[in-house]
């Protein structure tokens, strides 16, 4: 079984997430992507997060027509500080194989501050996805002395172990959940931003006024 497993904290899903889902799909001949929306601490004053409940309810309702698109509780439902390793161990262990784990470039960008990063590349290939905004760097940039165990590999990088970095352009929609909580707030219409189950769950939940 070929498993992508696409991490965030979708607050809200939007359409930049979906389609680059379906383009990484495609691309890499997933049987299934699994979203898993992370469980974020409630500083709601600080981080403008929603509720994980409500998160995960809006990535269902964006999915529930695309059989291959599936969504987690396993971080929600654990809650406290989400560790990408632990959910990556769970969903190879659930599905018996060796997920892809799909983020865009500047999410790639950060991962040195992931808890565990080495053991990461131990348990999961990485897809990196383009992002408006963001250039892709050098390896050596973004996780210093761990890029020496990778070697040039096609659209990417390969370790010993045989896990890949891929590199996937994909078409560029600057959308931001960000830019969508802001306008929503102002009143302002987040139409074609995300899909209409989506606008229209928001609208009757109240979620982002
Ligand atoms: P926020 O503005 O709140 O950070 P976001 O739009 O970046 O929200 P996240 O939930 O932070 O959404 O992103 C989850 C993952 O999806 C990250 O790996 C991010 O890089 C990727 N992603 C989000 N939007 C896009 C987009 N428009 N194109 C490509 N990748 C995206
Ligand atoms: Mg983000």
């Amino acid at each position: 079984m070929r498993l992508g497993v696409f991490g965030g904290t979708f607050n809200p899903i939007h359409l930049g997430h979906l389609r680059a889902a379906e383009e990484v799909r495609e691309n890499l001949a997933f049987d299934k992507i699994i979203f898993v929306p992370s469980f974020i601490p409630p500083h709601k004053d600080l981080y403008d997060v929603v509720e994980g409940h409500k998160r995960l309810e809006i990535v269902r309702r964006a999915i529930s027509e695309y059989p291959y698109f599936d969504v987690s509780s396993f971080e929600i439902d654990q809650g406290g500080k989400s560790y990408s390793i632990r959910t990556l161990e769970h969903l190879r262990d659930t599905y018996n194989a060796t997920p892809y784990f799909i983020l865009g470039q500047d999410a790639f960008d950060e991962i040195s501050t992931w808890f565990d990063t080495k053991r990461l590349f131990s348990v999961a290939h990485f897809v990196v996805m383009s992002r408006p905004g963001t250039e892709r760097k050098p390896l050596s940039k973004i996780m210093g002395g761990i890029a020496d165990t990778f070697q040039t590999d096609e659209n990417g990088f390969v370790n010993k172990l045989n896990k890949k970095i891929v590199y996937i352009d994909i078409t560029p929609l600057d959308i931001s959940s960000s830019a969508i909580r802001r306008m929503s707030k102002q009143g302002r219409s987040i139409t074609f931003l995300v899909p209409p189950e989506v606008e229209a769950y928001i609208k009757q939940e109240r979620i982002y006024t």
